[in-house]
């Protein structure tokens, strides 16, 4: 029985921090393809090759080995056997992510494995296509967004509260940026699945979307 639960939305609505919220509480995997997206930017990064480069990216991706394995309970991505976590959060990389991820054979490769993963076990999914690509079939589908302020703020707080020195309007300049890049590609677009139940969290707390998220889960 199919118990996956899809998780869509824009840059910095809190669709990781609900999922993985919501994987403890229903004892389920959580997959976040943000990072696998991430973590073959890094890669074409470390090519040298630039989020425009089109023809670049398509000869250089498949020879991207990602993989994901758990952690005590943390999602840890492997690029070709080396663990990238540490590495995939960086500004460069999200403004890479947003380019190649546009490429379809990169989509390809990653929708292959997304889809591997969740016919294997039940997960909790995050990303911009589950709902409408990834996992058409998934029992929950949630669009989960917030308005471009709110969100631009909880970056900043969460950067902050790294050491990082940032700055909230070009922060709220890349999110706009991003989500533009994100809902306009041509394939699998950012939009919401026509059955997907619209939560906007912009005055929401984290719990109150975790509560709205599993009311939705009709089994036990
Ligand atoms: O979610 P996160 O910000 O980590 O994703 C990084 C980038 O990867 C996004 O800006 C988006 O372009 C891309 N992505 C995607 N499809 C997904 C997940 C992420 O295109 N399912």
């Amino acid at each position: 029985m199919n118990h996956n639960i899809a998780i869509d939305g824009p840059a910095g609505a809190g669709k990781s921090t609900i999922a993985k919220k919501i994987a403890q509480k229903r004892k389920v995997i959580y997959v976040d393809t943000g990072a696998m997206y991430r973590a073959m930017a890094l890669f074409l990064l470390r090519q040298g090759i630039g989020p425009q480069e089109t023809e670049k990216i398509s000869a250089k991706c498949e020879e991207a080995d990602i993989t994901i394995c758990y952690e005590n309970g943390e999602q840890v991505v492997l690029l070709n056997g080396e663990n990238v976590n540490g590495l995939i959060r960086t500004e460069e990389v999200s403004h890479m992510a947003s380019g190649s991820s546009a490429n379809p054979q990169v989509r390809k490769k990653l929708v292959r494995l997304q889809q591997a993963l969740a016919a294997r076990e039940d997960v909790v999914m995050d990303g911009r296509d589950i709902g409408t690509c990834v996992l058409p079939d998934a029992a929950v589908k949630v669009y989960l967004t917030a308005g471009v302020g709110v969100r631009a703020r909880r970056r900043y707080e969460e950067l902050l509260a790294r050491g990082e020195v940032c700055d909230l309007s070009e922060i709220e300049k890349d999110i706009e940026e991003r989500d533009r890049q994100d809902m306009t590609r041509e394939i699998s677009p950012l939009r919401q699945a026509e059955d997907a139940v619209l939560i906007d969290s912009s005055n929401m707390s984290i719990d109150d979307v975790v509560d709205a998220v599993i009311g939705l889960c009709t089994w036990k």
